[in-house]
């Protein structure tokens, strides 16, 4: 395997367009908008071998012919035609090899954000699209409580020192909510002063890491009963089972 860093290139006004690369090669993930991943192919000299996609939304995809209007590259996404760009379909289980950069990726079909996002993982790295978020995950456009607490739960298994690649720079209001749904987490704080201070600095908050959600998340923690508590408030009534949990704060924080 090639000696490589990931570098996230900004998109609109809060993607990462998360970038694998060496010093002659690049292959990109969920690129909304060619032009940022083209300025920066150019500048630093860099030929594009591949193109990741996790889910169908024009802010993950929305730069796929441009960018293959240059280069014919390889495509790899789920099986969705609302992405017609895609050139290898990838399924739960599958795994696809990047192009120079020899990293297998295996893939997770994670629904609930979109009824056919997908996930990849391999050597230590999770690219997880709009699905889980740091401190957060995302809104159920397309999928149930349920699918988002199955999808949730599988990458909760993953290894705790996993780094995690989301989407959106989401994560200090994703860490108010979670302060409002579990105020005696004393890890939250914590957090939201580490992650202030790389947005003072104007960093990135991300990648996170699989332990790190599984101790601040709320939506990874439905099964808490501190959760269960702040969730069970809101709904006037005893919440009983992790999935309308979910819901419940799902909900909660469309409206936070
Ligand atoms: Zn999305
Ligand atoms: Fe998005």
């Amino acid at each position: 395997m090639a000696i490589y860093e990931i570098v996230p290139l900004r998109a609109f006004s809060d993607n990462y367009i998360w970038t694998i690369r060496d010093g002659s090669h690049a292959a990109v993930v969920d690129p909304g908008d060619a032009q940022p991943v083209l300025d920066y192919l150019a500048r630093e000299k860099l030929e594009l071998v591949a193109i990741l996609n996790t889910h169908h939304h024009a802010d993950h995809v929305g730069g796929n012919a441009a960018l293959l209007a240059r280069t014919r590259v390889p495509v790899f996404g789920p099986h969705d035609e609302r992405i017609p760009d895609v050139s290898v379909r990838l399924a739960d289980g599958e795994r696809c090899t990047l192009p120079h950069f020899h990293i297998e990726m295996e893939i997770m079909e994670i629904p609930g954000h979109t009824r056919s996002h997908i996930s990849f993982h391999g050597d230590g790295m999770l690219f997880c699209g709009d699905t889980l978020f740091a401190a957060g995950c995302g809104r159920l456009f397309e999928g149930t409580p349920r699918q988002m607490h199955d999808s949730l739960t599988r990458l909760a298994r993953l290894p705790d020192d996993t780094r995690v690649y989301c989407g959106h720079e989401y994560t200090l209001a994703n860490i108010k909510f979670a302060k409002a749904a579990e105020p005696d987490n004393r890890k939250l704080p914590e957090l939201e002063a580490q992650m202030q201070a790389l947005r003072n600095k104007d960093q990135p908050t991300l990648p996170s890491t699989i332990g790190r959600e599984k101790a601040t998340n709320p939506f990874l923690r439905v099964s808490e009963p501190a959760i269960i508590h702040s969730a069970s408030t809101r709904a006037t009534k005893k919440l009983l089972d992790p999935v309308s949990v979910l819901a419940e704060i799902r909900d909660w924080k469309n409206n936070f």
